[in-house]
This record gives C-alpha cells, structure tokens and sequence, in this order.
C-alpha cells in the first residue's frame, strides 16, 4: 500500500476509505447472528490519513457522531480537543489528526440507556489493514480500554486506570509509535479525573508539549 509515489498511496486509501464506508458486517453478517444484528443502518466513522503524525484511536462513535459523520463532534470531543489544546479547525485536518476508532459504526444503546461497546466485528475485520497503511504514524492517543487492549497488548495494566497511570513507560517503549493511553473524554469520566490529579497536572502538560510538537 506504501510507496515513494504519494499519489499512489493517497489512491490506496481512498479504495480502503471506500470498502470501509460500504461495510454492512453488522447488518448483513453480524458475530452472534440475527440476534446480534446492529439495530439501525451502519454508518462508518473514521478519519484515515496518509499523513498525519497523531493517531487518535477512539472507542465507538455516539450518536451525535453517527448522525452528522463528524468523528467526536460531540462534548466529549471539546473535552478531547481542550486536552490537546487545539482547535476544530486543526483537528479536524486529516493531514495532522488520524482518527480510528475500535468500531467504526455507533453500536447502540445498553439496557441503561449507555453506549455500547464497539462492534466485535470491526477491529478483526478492519484495524489490522488500517493501522499498517498509516505507518508515518509517530503517536497514538489510545482512548479508553478498548484502544488500549488492542494497542497495547500484554503491555496493558489489570485496568484503564492502572495503564493510564503508567503513561510513561508506555509513552517511551522502544518500539515506535510511541502509545499515550487516556480515559475516554466522556463526562462519565468527570469524576475518575477529579480522582486522579496527576492525570491534569502531569499528563496533560506532556500530551499538549508532544502534539504541538508534531503538528510543527
Ligand atoms: S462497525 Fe465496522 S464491521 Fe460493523 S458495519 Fe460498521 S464498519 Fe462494518
């Protein structure tokens, strides 16, 4: 998919950015089933890029985000664009923010009323071939549990909270791109924030210094 020829490049993704935007896995194939059938016409949400430095990998889109096609277009992306530091205009160029998240299409509501969680069907499917088109990435924001069980492997802590807290070992492995993991910007969040202080007074200052610096 990768070559010198940026053009080339650009053309392959757009054939990918394509099939994804026809996907109808969980409508027409779901894992489970009829049963398992998303309820309503699958909207694929992702913001795939042949340049941009920062990958955003999110959880799921919400409704908002599934009724507009705008990826965190809602107040958790204030809250998420307000810990970057940067505006919807910078955000939203897909030559500087990347943004996958672990299921492409908004699941649905729980029983409570909740977001579901991503479609089990979307990241064996997609993420794999997503990610390796994207190899100029040089740091993933790995948004809540899921992004960080999928991005981070058996280097995850026992849970969200203990894996964000050891953002510095994971910010730093060798292996680039470096991975920052973060709570999801929810405001269902608000209290594990106000919980942990180090997360503003210690993180945030080191995301907003790396993002600036890799949007140059
Ligand atoms: S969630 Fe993913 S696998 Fe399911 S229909 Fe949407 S794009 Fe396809």
């Amino acid at each position: 998919m990768v070559s010198e020829n940026g053009v080339a490049d650009e053309l392959a993704l757009d054939v990918l950015r394509q099939e994804i935007a026809a996907c109808r896995i969980c409508r027409d194939a779901p894992l489970g089933g009829a049963n398992g059938r998303l309820p309503h016409e699958p909207r694929p949400v992702a913001v795939i890029s042949s340049r941009a430095r920062i990958l955003i990998a999110g959880q799921a889109p919400g409704l908002k985000v599934h009724e507009t096609g705008i990826p965190f277009n809602d107040a958790s992306g204030d809250r998420l664009r307000e810990w970057l530091r940067v505006d919807r205009e910078t955000f939203y160029d897909r030559d500087r923010f990347a943004i996958v998240p672990m299921g492409f299409c908004f699941p649905g509501y729980d029983a409570k009323g909740g977001d579901l969680p991503p479609r089990r069907e979307c990241a064996p499917h997609w993420r794999r071939r997503v990610i390796s088109a994207m190899p100029q990435t040089e740091l993933v924001l790995a948004v809540g549990q899921y992004a960080q069980a999928w991005h981070l492997g058996a280097e995850r802590r026992e849970n969200m909270t203990e894996t964000v807290r050891a953002w510095q070992a994971m910010l730093s492995r060798p292996n680039s791109p470096g991975i920052l993991p973060l709570p999801h910007p929810s405001w269902r969040n608000t209290g594990w924030i106000k919980r942990n202080p180090w997360f503003e007074a210690e993180l945030l200052p080191v995301l907003r210094e790396r993002v600036a610096a890799l949007l140059g």
